[in-house]
């Protein structure tokens, strides 16, 4: 055991306002619908308390992930001997701050921020509308849509790191890319964002979303678990009709299957276990690769234990 009772202990003596879970069905914070147990789920409700974790999961060498609306993860069925921090409703406070900008909690979705944004006559979140994930995980994928991305709007991050601080890094020294910011691979957690957008009439934002939710709803399956894209974009092509091409539309393995609606989606359609997705992921970069020689790049994130 890495998480052991006496680490468990020393974080509830440590930080005793922690809301913390012990042996968390996965499965039930990530949109899969997939992974056993966390040995330990922390939520912090503060930038300063989830600083304060980071620093004594560092100091006693525990492993840990972060997560957040868990709508990008595939995690094993054993579960994870590990202790997840997920940011959620309890860090999802947003404020105006003047001059077309908001500042949010992390922990919010991206939809209830468009949503706000919208009621403020403010534009530029429209895209994003329909991402189910949560804004720190937007921004650590600089997660994008219908011809917009996080890049476009972010100002500034606030980020917990593991010395126990909280700082705050301006958007332009992010790196941010396609699906990519400077905090993959580093253990910062986005406790906060900052996003500048511009006025525009309320109902006009309103009506660009509910087209954009159109377009989502008529094209991808979202009555079905998933994690979404299970591909990132290749250069000179797109992943879903690579897939389509490679006659894998609706090929499955056990409960793994390739929507039939869009091809660039993998769906839990009951009872898909880890072993499965991963298989299935495999089989369509090898199909792909062999047909296309284009090699395609997961999207989603496994976590291993
Ligand atoms: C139906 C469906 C449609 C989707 N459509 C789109 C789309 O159009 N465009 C798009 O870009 N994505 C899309 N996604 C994928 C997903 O919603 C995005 O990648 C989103 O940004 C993930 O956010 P999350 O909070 O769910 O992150 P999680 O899945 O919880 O985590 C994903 C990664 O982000 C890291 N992370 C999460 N929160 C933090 C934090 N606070 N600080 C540091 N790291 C963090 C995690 O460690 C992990 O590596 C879709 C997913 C689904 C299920």
């Amino acid at each position: 055991m890495r998480v052991s009772e006496e680490l468990i202990a020393g974080i509830r003596s440590a930080l005793p306002g922690l809301e913390l879970s012990e042996n968390e069905p996965m499965s039930a914070h990530c949109s899969f619908r997939i992974g056993g147990p966390a040995r330990l789920m922390c939520c912090p409700k503060t930038a300063a308390e989830a600083a304060a974790l980071l620093k004594l999961l560092a100091e006693r060498g525990a492993p840990f992930e972060l997560m957040g609306n868990g709508t990008n993860l595939l995690v094993p069925d054993e579960g994870l001997d590990k202790v997840v921090v997920r940011l959620g409703e309890a860090m999802s406070a947003a404020e105006l701050l003047g001059e077309g900008r908001i500042r949010a909690g992390a922990g919010i979705t991206l939809a209830k921020l468009a949503v706000f944004a919208a009621n403020e006559g403010l534009s530029g979140l429209e895209f994003a509308h329909g991402i189910p994930g949560s804004l720190g995980g937007a921004v650590f994928m600089n997660a994008g849509a219908y011809g917009g991305e996080m890049k476009d709007v972010l100002e500034s991050v606030e980020y917990a790191e593991t010395d126990g601080a909280v700082r705050s890094v301006p958007a332009a020294e992010l790196g941010l890319s396609y699906r990519h910011s400077a905090f993959e691979g580093t253990e910062r957690l986005v406790t906060a964002a900052t996003v500048r957008l511009t006025p525009k009439e309320p109902e006009e934002i309103r009506a660009r979303m509910r087209e954009l939710l159109e377009k989502r709803r008529a094209s991808q399956p979202l009555d079905m678990p998933s994690a979404g894209s299970t591909f990132k974009r290749p250069a000179g092509g797109f992943a879903a009709a690579l897939i389509d091409e490679a006659g894998l539309k609706g090929f499955a393995i056990g409960g793994a299957q390739v929507s039939e609606k869009h091809a660039g989606f993998v769906i839990n359609r009951g009872g898909a276990t880890f072993g499965d997705v991963l298989r299935l992921m495999e089989h369509i970069q090898k199909t792909v690769f062999d047909r296309s020689g284009i090699r395609l790049e997961p999207e989603v994130r496994t976590l291993k234990d």
